[in-house]
């Protein structure tokens, strides 16, 4: 006897199994991939002995999800907080690097320090409050109004042709886009510099964690908590009915890891002609073309503080960083990409043979695109690190349709699963005061195509667990801790 059946063992998945799985019931996970993990899985994508993740590599909110603090994940595997979060070069060998320590960042910023400071410091001494309003549906009443409205001023500057209006140099600015353009869209735009405000504030505060042994290290946590809790889960299994989802169980509850498109079509026999009319206007947005490096040693940046950046973001200054993501929305492919790149291996040794490195990184392209992007990524990174091309040993390259195969739940390599616009993220996927919740009895949707969006959180899943938990076992939500 099965009380719930989850379809997809992303981390939204795993996060609403373990939740039912914690409350007593006996749960189920189909996954239609022969692995576990959805957007947390690592793998020997170049040449054995080289460990990269798939897709997710830093995780900023692996220490700031409230899901992933009442889990303590931080218990539960090895999570690397270095001193930097990110870095971002510029020509000639400058460039912007953010230190945990907001002062120290500052004082590095010349004539802008002050103004980065004033820009952060009060998100900062508000964080939890921020978190707790972006990370949850955006029309709930915020529980700390004041940092609500902090947040929400400086989101407007930053996402508005104000944005240039407090600085006078151009590396803070270019951190700043750097961030923004991190959920993928024009700049200045609200959305860009409301994901960009929250994770720009955690780089100064709890930090952007590195985890030992790839993403995959999360997604085998949360897998291992299910297991021992009674959860079951079946691999090489794609659902594309709730009668399917349902057979040989009589679950009571089927919670969907899975993109809007797909809940319209494995649930189309329950929900209303209105619902499906909302699902089926729910846009996708641009996509990730990504390149995996196995190096013989270390990138030979330009700049040596460089060297220990987990995150490092390429593509020059915020004009040209507007520039790339306006003609990636306008469907080209920008001469001048903006590429997001991480470098665990000073950090986590256990990736690579030793004295040898692995490099993730990908690129901003158009949805769809077949486009593979080796060559315009290594040109990006040789342009700040002359000499890069000498220290790859291989290399793997992900099209955006390659991911969309990969996993359905990134339409046209939309690793979102749903554009992140204001109005989406309002209506993700409809407006409701409990957006998990669909109108199928029993039926919860529990992917970023839900509030909060994307990113390794476990949010979705976890409010969608609760909600379930309530409506149909009458069950509170369960502790989650170790
Ligand atoms: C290249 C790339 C880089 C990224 N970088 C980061 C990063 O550094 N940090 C970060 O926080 N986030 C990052 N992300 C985003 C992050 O991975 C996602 O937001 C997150 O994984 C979403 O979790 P999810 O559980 O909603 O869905 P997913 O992780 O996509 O999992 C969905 C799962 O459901 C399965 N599934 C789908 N349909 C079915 C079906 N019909 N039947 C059975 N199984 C099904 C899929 O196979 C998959 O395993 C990145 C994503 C990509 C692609």
């Amino acid at each position: 006897m099965i009380d719930a059946v989850v379809v997809g063992s992303g981390p939204n998945g795993l996060a609403a199994a373990l939740t039912l799985a914690r409350a007593g019931l006996k749960v189920r996970v189909y996954e239609l991939a022969a692995s576990i993990g959805g957007g947390t899985r690592s793998a020997e994508l170049t040449v054995p002995g080289y460990l990269h993740d798939v897709c997710s590599a830093v995780h900023p909110m692996a220490l700031a999800s409230p899901f992933f603090q009442a889990f303590e994940l931080d218990r539960r595997i090895e999570l690397i907080v270095p001193e930097i979060s990110y870095a971002h070069p510029l020509d000639g060998g400058r460039a912007g690097v953010a230190y945990r320590d907001l002062d120290r960042t500052a004082e590095h910023l010349g004539r802008d320090g002050a103004a980065y400071r004033a820009l952060f410091a009060p998100v900062l001494r508000m964080l939890d409050g921020v978190t707790d309003f972006t990370q949850h549906q955006l029309l709930r009443m915020p529980r700390n109004p004041l940092a609500a409205l902090v947040y929400g001023l400086r989101t407007l500057e930053q996402g508005t042709p104000l944005w240039n209006a407090r600085f006078r140099e151009d590396v803070a600015p270019a951190m700043i886009a750097g961030v923004n353009a991190h959920s993928i869209g024009r700049m200045p735009g609200l959305a860009t510099a409301g994901a960009g405000m929250l994770l720009g504030a955690h780089a100064h505060g709890r930090g952007w964690p590195v985890p030992v042994g790839g993403s995959q290290a999360i997604a085998d946590a949360m897998a291992a908590d299910l297991i021992a809790h009674g959860g079951e889960i079946v691999l090489n299994t794609a659902i594309s009915s709730l009668a399917q989802a349902r057979a040989d169980s009589g679950a009571k509850a089927v919670l969907l890891d899975v993109s809007a498109a797909s809940l319209a079509t494995i649930a189309s026999a329950e929900l209303p002609a209105r619902y499906l009319r909302a699902l089926a206007a729910f846009k996708y947005g641009n996509a990730a073309s990504k390149v995996d490096f196995a190096l013989s040693g270390p990138v030979p940046w330009r700049n040596p503080e460089l060297a220990l950046a987990p995150t490092v973001h390429l593509g020059g200054t915020r004009a040209a960083l507007a520039r790339s993501e306006a003609e990636v929305a306008a469907g080209i492919h920008p001469a001048n990409p903006y590429v997001l790149m991480s470098q665990p291996s000073p950090y986590d040794t256990s990736r690579a043979p030793a004295g040898h490195q692995v490099l993730w990184t990908y690129a901003h392209v158009p949805a769809g695109s077949t486009l593979d992007m080796t060559e315009a990524v290594t040109a990006q990174i040789e342009r700040f690190a002359p000499g890069f091309r000498d220290v790859i040993v291989a290399r793997n390259s992900i099209t955006a349709d390659e991911y969309s195969r990969y996993n359905p739940n990134y339409v046209g390599g939309d690793f979102s699963a749903g554009a992140v616009t204001l109005r989406q993220l309002i209506k993700r996927p409809v407006v409701s005061p409990n957006p998990w919740r669909t109108p199928a009895k029993g039926v919860y949707l529990c992917s970023s195509s839900t509030p909060p969006g994307p990113a390794v959180h476990g949010l979705c899943g976890w409010y969608a667990a609760q909600t379930a938990l309530k409506d149909v076992f009458s069950l509170p939500a369960p502790d989650l801790g170790v």
